[in-house]
């Protein structure tokens, strides 16, 4: 980030965009949308232009984590201006359905969503576009992989075997596409018990770090259970708005981002 990556000629990038950043994982529920959020508000709390496209499409959680759900407006009926929180310029689709409102498509239309979230939303001057990838390595990681030209990708997983297994997939499906994955992030590593200070490994223990060594990948982040970390998100205030621990490890993580 903070470098003039020019995106290739006929490529799916938003033209006053510097560097797209595809956050994947394998499984749902690593906290993938947990770490984007946050790692969105930490680099532009470090002044970076930050922007957050959420394209989870069938389940998006950024609206919920960012606090706002309300329709952008479309003056022209074409262009989509994004929506602004906590410092963060964001699109999803969620922004467009209530939240109980199950987007049943098929994967043309998945594309075509993505593609307008892409390129009609008026992103303007981006020092990076965080993308928060379904889980899996499905149409849309296929989509990104082959259309955009994408900086690098990141990939979260908790310690769990069956988190890693899938995972792995993940970083198979970048290089498959030939996307270079910046690292892997370790959510939910430990818990700290905030009576005694113990830690207990609830999910296991030194899974990323060993495929992180096995692939020559640096492990960015180890991030742990944390009550303010979950309540930020349901709240719609990430924790990295704060000034505790949490906050002070995703501007750590951002630090490593701005070159
Ligand atoms: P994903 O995007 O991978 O599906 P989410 O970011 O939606 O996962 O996280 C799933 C749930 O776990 C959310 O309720 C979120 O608040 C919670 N969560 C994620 N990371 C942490 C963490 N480090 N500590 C506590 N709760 C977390």
């Amino acid at each position: 980030i903070g470098g003039h990556a020019k995106p290739q000629e006929g490529k799916m990038n938003p033209p006053g965009v510097k560097a797209v950043i595809a956050i994947g994982s394998g499984k749902g529920g690593v906290g993938k949308s947990t770490v984007s959020s946050n790692l969105a508000v930490a680099l532009a709390r470090a002044g970076k232009k930050v922007g957050l496209l959420d394209a989870d499409i069938h389940g998006p959680s950024q609206p919920r984590m960012f606090g706002i759900s309300k329709r952008p407006a479309s003056p022209d009926g074409k262009t989509i201006i994004p929506l602004q929180a906590h410092g963060v310029t964001l699109m999803s689709i969620g922004f467009m359905l209530p939240e109980d409102k199950a987007v049943v498509w098929r994967g043309p239309m998945l594309m075509g969503a993505l593609q307008q979230m892409m390129m009609q939303v008026e992103w303007g001057e981006l020092d990076v576009l965080l993308i928060d990838l379904p889980p899996g390595t499905g149409d849309v990681q296929l989509s990104l992989g082959q259309k955009s030209d994408l900086a690098g990708a990141i990939v979260v997983s908790t310690p769990q075997d069956v988190a890693m297994i899938d995972a792995r997939k993940a970083l198979d499906a970048f290089d498959t596409l030939k996307v270079p994955v910046l690292g892997l992030i370790e959510n939910m590593s430990m818990f700290i018990c905030p009576d005694c200070g113990r830690e207990a490994h609830l999910f296991g223990q030194g899974g990323v770090a060993a495929e992180a060594e096995k692939l020559g990948l640096p492990v960015l982040a180890q991030l742990p259970i944390d009550l303010d970390t979950r309540i930020g998100g349901d709240e719609g205030r990430p924790v990295a708005l704060g000034d505790g621990v949490m906050a002070q490890a995703y501007a750590t993580l951002a630090d490593r981002f701005i070159k």
